[in-house]
């Protein structure tokens, strides 16, 4: 049993599944609390499916990303707004938003 928590920060939903799901779903297995903040909804994807606009995109990722983490065992998964495909000319990052609730633990 791991005693540890861990915040993981992905620019896009997707990227927690795609990136290292396997190593998220190994250590909640192995009893570690995990938290993802992911910056923005992925509304500026080139693979949009049946989406008509950036915001019904936005929809559709933030239900995948839901799913993703249940799936995954991510104890809170967050999807903040930030602009897909902008986060180096938008406003600067805010520190803290989306972590506050979480404070990661690594064990030695
Ligand atoms: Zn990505």
């Amino acid at each position: 049993m791991l005693h540890a928590s861990y915040l993981c920060v992905t620019a896009h939903p997707d990227d927690e599944a795609a990136g290292f799901g396997g190593t998220l779903r190994t250590c909640h297995d192995r009893g570690a609390e995990s938290y993802v903040v992911c910056l923005t909804p992925g509304q500026a994807a080139s693979h949009r499916g049946l989406a008509k606009t950036d915001h019904e995109l936005a929809t559709i990722r933030r239900k995948e990303f839901a799913a993703s983490c249940e799936i995954l065992g991510v104890d809170r998964g967050v999807v903040l707004d930030y602009a897909d495909g902008k986060l180096h000319a938008d406003r600067p990052l805010q520190r803290g938003r989306g972590t506050r609730t979480s404070h990661p633990r690594v064990p030695a």
